[in-house]
């Protein structure tokens, strides 16, 4: 998976050149590019706020804000829910896009995106949250201006030279913007490296449980995202390469972690059947195959088999049912509690 966000190369992705371009007219806007007497600092905290506020309207045309105000509001109650609880000098807005890709990514200054595929992956309102918290952790810890710092910190003289130069348009100035930027959309679609993304892992799993979540829910997505990764064989979400052995230890460190905080004690919500309420009429998959999500509420007597064939047409899409809703396909349904469909609109 890419960890925090994937290329979205395919159709009803960006354009990756015209989104580094706004990238760099937003990061000139901000005053991104060093000043003298700043040494060893690309950007403030004020910067990396005025970066996000910038992008984020690019992000929205590229990606698509997905229309759907009750899911929008419910993502935000939570995202607001755990931001409380990271002690952090920035004020967060949650928004979900409408990419099939499972993916999610943050803008500095605190704008973060989640994709209806995304959404659709996860399966309770703990993994939400430990979703979030990764993504909180990219901002709160500035991952993008201290990676920018380390890339461009010896070339301060520079880039002096060429924000100066991009003041005043020149083809030379926007070759430069474009490598900062281009560093930028790096980080968010392709993760902050090995090091920061254990860092968000860790610190996002601890916003998660002082939020009153079970950590140990979002260690199980994981292993889940990694299977289905494989099978497919495509990375999704945030530098996390299903088959790199550095995922199996990030998996293998945030288990321990959750163990940890477990430990701890405290409260350990999962809320499976709440979040899944809000997924009723998502769209799922790509718009051309006119699929949305519907919320099943499970009857006494209902196996998977008789769910996928009375609902979805099919018994063998069981498999397709139990993999959705992260349930191993023997899996003994509870009267009362909910399922995910996959149906034709
Ligand atoms: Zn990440």
């Amino acid at each position: 998976m890419q960890w925090c966000a994937t290329c979205a190369t395919g159709s009803g992705g960006w354009s990756r050149r015209q989104f580094l371009l706004a990238l760099g007219q937003a990061s000139l806007a901000a005053g991104l590019l060093p000043r003298a007497g700043q040494a060893y600092t690309i950007m403030d905290e004020a910067g990396d706020v005025k970066i996000g506020r910038e992008a984020d309207p690019e992000i929205l045309k590229r990606f698509g804000y997905y229309d759907g105000p009750d899911l929008q509001n419910y993502i935000a109650q939570i995202g607001q829910r755990v931001a409380a609880t990271s002690d952090t000098r920035f004020s967060f807005q949650f928004k979900v896009v409408d990419q099939a890709a499972i993916n999610a990514m943050a803008l500095p200054g605190g704008f973060i995106y989640l994709t209806r595929g995304m959404l659709a992956e996860l399966n309770d309102e703990a993994q939400l949250a430990g979703i979030l918290g990764h993504e909180m952790t990219h901002v709160n810890s500035r991952h993008a201006a201290k990676l920018l710092t380390k890339a461009f910190g010896a070339q301060l003289a520079t880039l002096l030279g060429v924000g100066a130069a991009a003041a005043s348009g020149s083809g030379a100035a926007a070759t430069g913007l474009v490598m900062i930027s281009s560093h930028v959309t790096n980080y968010m679609l392709l993760g902050y490296g090995r090091d920061y993304e254990l860092e968000a892992d860790e610190v996002g799993l601890r916003y998660a449980h002082r939020a009153g979540y079970d950590p140990r829910r979002m260690v199980t997505f994981l292993r889940a995202l990694r299977r289905t990764e494989i099978l497919r064989g495509q990375s999704t979400y945030h530098g996390f390469e299903a088959t790199h052995p550095d995922t199996a230890l990030r998996i293998a460190k945030a288990d321990t972690m959750a163990t940890l905080l477990v430990a701890e004690g405290g409260a350990l919500e999962v809320k499976a059947d709440n979040y899944k309420a809000h997924l009723d009429r998502l769209r799922y998959g790509e718009a051309k195959n006119q699929q949305r999500l519907r919320v099943y509420t499970v009857k006494a007597g209902d196996t998977l088999g008789s769910i996928a064939r009375d609902e979805m047409g099919d018994e063998g899409r069981r498999f397709e049912l139990a993999t959705l809703n992260g349930l191993r396909d023997d899996a003994a349904l509870t009267p009362g509690s909910r399922l995910k469909l996959i149906v034709k609109q």
